[in-house]
């Protein structure tokens, strides 16, 4: 039964990117999905990987070690607020690829730091708190483009692109104005020579908005694995 239903919402979410790639003109395949599975039991992302999801991402580092202990083979985003102290174990996991949620400048020095410790260089994304809501963490869009221009002392991050978090609304299109002023402010920052190739923008409320708008990521939870306390 589990499975069977969480095939069901993979296809329909499959069929509904699709559709909103091709509204814009866009592929398919040019947007990566993250199933977001904080919250989630390890059976569930063995469901959902042996149906051929390849990226999960966790918003808590505890969270996400446990479950990496109890897996193998799962390729991690960290989605979630970075407490400096954590950077440590996030990269010591080789397959924790991609930390969405770089907000502060403490936070990329660290994350340089033990990246060069662990002798890799860490793929990040910056978050921009495009709506300016106080309850959520991100750098304001007029302050990006000096961090990243700032960032590129940081020899051990590999910034790759922006994230954005967009407040919950009943009717998503009255968020596709933030959508829009995220792929602006990535304008903004590639004329003045910096190009970001991501965009991760898109849950379960707002997915198809975002991707009319240009996300290269949506990061989805509830629309594939249901309700978190199910
Ligand atoms: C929980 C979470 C999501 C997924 O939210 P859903 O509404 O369940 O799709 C996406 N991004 C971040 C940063 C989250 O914390």
């Amino acid at each position: 039964m589990l499975e069977v239903d969480l095939k069901e919402r993979l296809v329909n979410i499959r069929e509904r990117i699709k559709a909103a790639a091709g509204r814009a003109g866009r592929e398919a395949s040019e947007i990566k999905l993250i199933a977001v599975s904080k919250n989630h039991s390890i059976d569930k992302i063995l469901a959902l990987k042996k149906l051929g999801i390849n990226f999960f991402g966790e918003s808590r580092v505890q969270e996400l070690r446990e479950k990496n202990e109890r897996l193998t083979g799962i390729t991690w985003h960290f989605i979630g607020h970075l407490q400096r102290n954590k950077v440590k174990y996030l990269m010591r996991m080789e397959n924790c690829q991609l930390i969405h949620s770089l907000d502060s400048w403490r936070l990329a020095r660290e994350i340089n730091k033990w990246a060069r410790k662990n002798k890799r260089v860490m793929p990040v994304l910056l978050e921009v708190n495009v709506s300016g809501d106080e309850n959520k963490f991100g750098l304001k869009p007029e302050d990006t483009l000096a961090f990243v221009e700032e960032a590129q002392s940081l020899k051990f991050v590999d910034l790759q692109g922006l994230m954005t978090i967009a407040p919950y609304v009943k009717d998503p299109e009255e968020v596709r104005p933030c959508f829009r002023q995220l792929v602006e402010l990535r304008e903004e920052i590639a004329a003045k020579g910096y190009q970001l190739k991501e965009l991760s923008m898109g849950m379960t409320n707002d997915f198809e908005v975002a991707i009319e708008e240009g996300a290269t990521m949506v990061r989805i939870g509830t629309g594939l694995f249901g309700k978190r306390d199910e």
